[in-house]
């Protein structure tokens, strides 16, 4: 008797949770449904890339020294850092450094592990090619200057629907002083060093008189 009342306990609360979860989801497809289209007149409109927006890679020859780091970081071992060892000074030579945007995963594990940060993720995505090998970029086009979508005049740059003001759902004619909804990341960091300043005692892990973490 009881196992079976404990059965229907269990496909009843199975039964909630399923209408509960169904309905979560219908609730997004309904929102979506009241919402109009927006179109975004590409080439003549682009979208703001997000700050940690990770496009193509930026490389500075004159700072990398050859040390392949970026290359038993990346997962497909990706960076081709062609050098040779000069006997007179027993240093490296750098003579070409080489990334094929065709097979790069764009992980950003090279640019966060290179000891000289001559690399950097920029906001560069327009990489169409008709020949997928003219996408294997040498270090000349790797230190060619990213494109921006805020700075080139023949374009309109709209902001993300994430960085509209609050209630706002079309990116066109937004004024641009309107502020976003949530935190700018510079004004997270300005809190979070605050907070240090303080004394750390938000980090810190204070202790209550029964021993209790509080
Ligand atoms: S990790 Fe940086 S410095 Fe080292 S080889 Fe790669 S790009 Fe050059
Ligand atoms: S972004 Fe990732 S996949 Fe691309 S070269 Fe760097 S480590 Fe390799």
């Amino acid at each position: 008797m009881f196992g079976f009342l404990k059965k229907v306990a269990d496909y009843t609360r199975d039964a909630r949770d399923s209408a509960k979860y169904l309905a979560q989801g219908l609730s997004v497809t309904f929102d979506h449904m009241r919402r109009r289209p927006i179109t975004v007149q590409y080439p003549y409109e682009k979208l703001i890339p997000s700050e940690r927006y990770r496009g193509r890679i930026h490389y500075e020859f004159d700072k990398c020294i050859a040390c392949e780091v970026c290359v038993r970081v990346c997962p497909i071992n990706l960076p081709v850092v062609d050098w040779v060892m000069n006997k007179q000074t027993k240093k490296k030579e750098l003579r070409n450094y080489s990334i094929d945007f065709g097979v790069c995963i764009f992980c950003g594990n090279c640019v966060e592990y290179c000891p000289t940060n001559c690399l950097s993720m920029t906001e560069e995505y327009e990489l169409s090619a008709f020949d997928r090998h003219s996408l294997n970029f040498d270090n000349v086009a790797l230190g060619r200057l990213p494109t921006n979508v805020t700075t080139d005049p023949s374009v309109q740059p709209l902001r993300e629907l994430a960085y509209l003001p609050k209630g706002v759902m079309d990116p066109h004619d937004v004024p641009k002083d309107l502020p976003r909804v949530g935190e700018l990341p510079e004004n997270v960091l300005k809190r979070i060093a605050t907070e240090e300043a303080k004394g750390g005692q938000s980090n810190s892990v204070q202790l209550n008189p029964d021993g209790d973490a509080s």
